[in-house]
């Protein structure tokens, strides 16, 4: 797949959800595993095998060394996929980055940091995709990786954002990603069987939140009706979060 075709996607989901589509928002750069591994750490991703390490952004720098030299770090380095950095953030996490102990760690991560906030351009999105170790991971990455994060930076740009609500509310954005993922490829009659077959229990979840926007989808016939359905999902997860 090719980065005209999966533009192309993108664009089809910009049409028939009603967003709104700039071809310079959507920009791309390989990293490796490791750099993929580290910044997912310090970015407060939450998968449990990070969240062994520390809950809040001081907690996880403080164990850094430790996780790096763990067998959970070596299990994470078989790892592929990709993220979205936000350009905000780097300011962020170069501050954190400083206070990591191990001068040789700080350092490293110093440096890619300076590299990837080069790589940005006049986006504040860029997804990082893991360099693939053969063409089957490369077309994995280029159709199913590159793909999602792009869409994560659609909605983003589109101020589809979830997790801007509450932290909690992360899996919406992956459930609608995975969502229009399967809208994309004619595949929204399986997403009970990926559910049912997925094994890990955080992409178990992405599936479950992308049932719920199809059925929240399926009396959304037009463009506007779509937009009208996430802009009233945004709206009452928003009142929720004040009552509670
Ligand atoms: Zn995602």
């Amino acid at each position: 797949m090719k980065i005209i075709q999966i533009k192309s996607h993108i664009k089809k989901i910009s049409k028939e959800f009603g967003l709104k589509y700039k071809t310079e928002w959507f920009g791309y750069m390989w990293i490796s595993v490791r750099y993929e591994i580290l910044t997912e750490y310090i970015g407060m991703c939450p998968d449990p095998i990070y969240q062994k390490y520390g809950k809040t952004p001081k907690q996880r720098i403080k164990n850094i060394d430790k996780f790096v030299n763990s067998k959970d770090f070596k299990d994470c380095l078989k790892r592929y996929g990709g993220q979205v950095a936000e350009k905000s953030e780097l300011k962020k996490e170069e501050k954190l980055i400083r206070g990591i102990k191990s001068e040789k760690l700080r350092n490293e991560l110093l440096r890619f940091y300076k590299k990837l906030n080069s790589q940005f351009g006049k986006t504040d999105f860029l997804a990082l995709l893991t360099i693939p170790r053969n063409e089957k991971e490369k077309e994995w990455q280029m159709k199913f990786c590159l793909r999602h994060e792009w869409i994560h930076i659609l909605l983003s740009k589109n101020r589809i954002y979830f997790q801007e609500i509450h932290k909690r509310y992360w899996p919406y954005d992956e459930g609608i990603n995975e969502y229009l993922g399967a809208y994309l490829d004619g595949t929204l009659n399986k997403l009970e069987k990926f559910r049912d077959k997925e094994k890990y229990p955080l992409e178990k979840k992405n599936w479950v939140y992308a049932i719920k926007f199809k059925e929240l989808f399926k009396d959304s016939k037009t463009p506007e009706e779509r937009k009208k359905t996430i802009k009233g999902l945004i709206k009452k997860l928003k009142k929720d979060c004040k009552e509670k």
